[in-house]
């Protein structure tokens, strides 16, 4: 077997070993390659289940937390996502192999324009990267079947729960930056929302306004 192969077999056997057992989830995980989202002193690292740093001071999140996130969505090939918090654009480029649309937003433009990049290269067409504050959700493509948000609030932005529609599902860690915070479940029904927590983890903060970069 060759080196490459070992290294993705032995990435999605870690994916599966810790939880992530969704047969869709686990082909767009091996289908989407996490190297080109990693760059410089890092990339010789991309197949580790760990997280590892992005420009603009964040982070690509650890693989197996983006698996049990995204299975955690249930997403049909009919949603319309939104993710807030694109950092390196992998989370996303996972997300478009299961729904039919994907919006993702983050305060930083350099990692919107990076992100876009690798999007066009990998030909993932129906993936819409902005800058934007993804607290505010996007107004003009809302509701969403499924939101998805990749840093940390102390609790669930009111706009998103707004634009989530009923029957949706909104993934989302909470909790202060720096302890720990737990990734939860909010399921919009007719009558309101039903949270459950679902692990802790471990986020960079959702933070107000735009990056200056
Ligand atoms: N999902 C990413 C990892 C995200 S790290 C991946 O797959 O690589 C969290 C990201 O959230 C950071 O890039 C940060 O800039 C962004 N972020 C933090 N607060 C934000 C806000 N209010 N609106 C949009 N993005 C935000």
């Amino acid at each position: 077997m060759t080196d490459e192969a070992e290294r993705k077999m032995q990435f999605l056997y870690t994916l599966r070993s810790k939880g992530v057992t969704d047969s869709r989830v686990l082909t767009a995980m091996e289908k989407i390659d996490r190297g080109p989202f990693i760059r410089g002193l890092f990339a010789n690292r991309a197949y580790e289940d760990m997280p590892l740093p992005i420009a603009c001071g964040q982070t690509i999140s650890q693989p197996s937390v983006v698996g049990l996130m995204t299975q955690a969505l249930a997403i049909s090939s009919r949603d319309t996502v939104l993710e807030v918090g694109t950092g390196s654009g992998y989370q996303a480029a996972i997300l478009s192999q299961l729904a039919r649309r994907v919006y993702t937003v983050d305060r930083h433009r350099r990692l919107v324009r990076e992100a876009r990049q690798i999007f066009e290269t990998l030909q993932l067409s129906n993936v819409t990267a902005f800058t934007a504050d993804g607290s505010f959700g996007l107004p003009d493509q809302a509701p969403f079947d499924r939101i998805l948000v990749t840093a940390a609030a102390e609790d669930p932005p009111g706009p998103l729960l707004a634009q989530l529609k009923i029957g949706g599902i909104m993934v989302l860690p909470v909790g202060q930056s720096d302890t720990v915070q737990s990734l939860i479940r909010v399921t919009r029904h007719e009558t309101g929302f039903e949270y459950d927590e679902l692990r802790p983890v471990r986020f960079v903060p959702l933070v107000e306004g735009l990056g200056r970069d």
